[in-house]
């Protein structure tokens, strides 16, 4: 564009005072004045940045107005916002990961409603810790003999190398180098804790003779990371925690020196699920169990409780990590305390924990009760929906874990299908997503959309899926 140009359609644009003083911005009276700048300012500068950069948007005082008190409008409106996961997919990062249980929503509530025992011991009249309100549960659960909970298991991971390993090495597996969505990278969180990363193996095979080799006076650990997120078939071999906890038993008494076996497992698995057959993941315990001397994993993945990391393992060992700084920068909040101790008492009733906790119910369920299910969703669908809008009907459908927990598993499921006669399934996704006071996501498979009923979570929900079709069918 031609600078005179530029410079002409930059002249346009108004003063920050003139959009003040328009009937959209002086409507907004209830709006801190500083809020009501602040937007018009930032319309103002981003038209004046496309401008800049060769664009020529259309510059209207009273679009800028009106722009700068949507947006002003919109603060006040919650941002975080329950939605409807239709999606069938259980662990859903994106949508919260999982879902209370109503003991664990009921002790956060407690817990913040008034004030809380959090660091104060009623028994010593003292001051208590935090760790005091989950740690024998998490040991009596896992066979631990010391837990440490912290932020998340990205922060666990990154704790345990940089208390353990800062200035030394931990030997990985070529085959366990994973990213776990985005910005969790092993030889990124590697570097950022000051541990120097030593590679051994192929991204197929790893075999105990490579770790050996790779043992020397800087070694400060061997690291095992689940490959929760993806799974290798064919001509492959790991290590197993067993064999480590040998070839590091072994080291030790070659020469004086220890080396620790430190799983990162991710998942959280505390009951062995067995409905998934060989897909399974390896519990906690059964970690510990083989030999690992630190094992840690997210408390809102397969465990069915709040964001956290816990680390757990030998107490010597939990006891320097309790002491080292980061403990103080990564701990837990009191909400999270609540709703990890309440979500890990419900372990205590075995089995029970099956059906109490939200995200192993939703696992778990079998396939005709969820079916059950599926069916109710058709039923009060079509009762809603007039004829000639869709065709709907029950669909086998298949649910996912999520979270990077059970990949390669097929989770038998039954779904809504869809099938658009008016409208289409693109715009009615983007309807129920935008425009229902609950958002509901579902899924579009080809030209129809399917909602999934095992992660449809109740009644209420079943019934906000139906009217939410229903309006979109009476805007089309
Ligand atoms: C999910 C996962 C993490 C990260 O855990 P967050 O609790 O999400 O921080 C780390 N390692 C593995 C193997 C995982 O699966």
């Amino acid at each position: 564009m031609a600078p005179e140009i530029q410079k002409e359609l930059l002249q346009t644009l108004p003063q920050v005072e003139e959009v003040l003083q328009t009937p959209e911005i002086t409507a907004l009276e209830n709006i801190p004045h500083g809020v009501v700048v602040g937007a018009v300012r930032n319309q103002i500068e981003s038209l004046r940045k496309q401008i800049l950069a060769g664009g020529t948007p259309e510059v209207s005082t009273q679009a800028i107005a009106r722009q700068a008190a949507t947006r002003s409008i919109a603060l006040g409106q919650p941002s975080l916002k329950r939605v409807i996961n239709a999606s069938g997919v259980i662990i859903h990062t994106n949508l919260g990961r999982s879902v209370l249980a109503p003991e664990a929503i009921e002790a956060v509530n407690q817990a913040i409603a008034g004030y809380s025992t959090l660091e104060y011991n009623t028994e010593t009249m003292a001051r208590g810790s935090r760790q005091e309100h989950y740690e024998a549960l998490v040991c009596a659960l896992t066979g631990a003999e010391a837990a440490l909970a912290v932020n998340n298991n990205a922060a666990a991971v990154m704790m345990v190398l940089s208390v353990f390993a800062a200035g030394r090495e931990a030997i990985v597996s070529r085959g366990e180098q994973v990213e776990i969505g985005g910005s969790f990278r092993i030889p990124n969180i590697m570097q950022q804790s000051g541990a120097r990363m030593v590679e051994v193996g192929t991204t197929n095979k790893t075999h105990l003779a490579d770790y050996q080799q790779a043992l020397s006076e800087e070694t400060a650990m061997v690291l095992k990371v689940h490959p929760s997120n993806y799974r290798m078939t064919g001509f492959t071999e790991a290590v197993s925690i067993a064999d480590l906890r040998k070839l590091a038993n072994e080291h030790a008494q070659a020469t004086g020196q220890e080396v620790l076996v430190y799983e990162d497992q991710g998942s959280g698995a505390f009951l062995h699920l067995d409905v998934f057959g060989t897909y399974a993941e390896p519990t906690v315990a059964q970690s510990l169990a083989a030999g690992a001397d630190l094992v840690s994993f997210s408390g809102d993945k397969l465990l069915g409780g709040p964001q956290a990391g816990i680390i757990v393992g030998r107490a010597s060992l939990i006891d320097r990590l309790k002491t080292s700084p980061l403990a103080r920068v990564l701990r837990l909040d009191k909400m999270t305390i609540a709703a990890l101790e309440a979500t890990l008492a419900l372990y205590l009733e075995g089995e029970g924990a099956l059906e109490k906790i939200p995200t192993v119910r939703m696992l778990v369920e079998d396939a005709a009760s969820v079916q059950g299910r599926a069916h109710q969703l058709l039923d009060l669908s079509t009762k809603k929906i007039p004829e000639g809008n869709a065709q709907l009907s029950l669909v086998e459908t298949v649910s996912r874990a999520g979270g990077g927990a059970l990949p390669m598993c097929d989770i038998e499921s039954f779904a809504l299908e869809v099938k658009f006669l008016k409208g289409s399934a693109q715009a009615c996704d983007e309807f129920l997503v935008q425009r229902c006071p609950v958002p509901i996501i579902a899924r579009i498979s080809q030209e129809n959309l399917l909602f999934d009923a095992r992660t449809l979570l109740s009644r209420e929900e079943l019934d906000l899926v139906a009217n939410g079709l229903a309006a979109y069918f009476e805007t089309v």
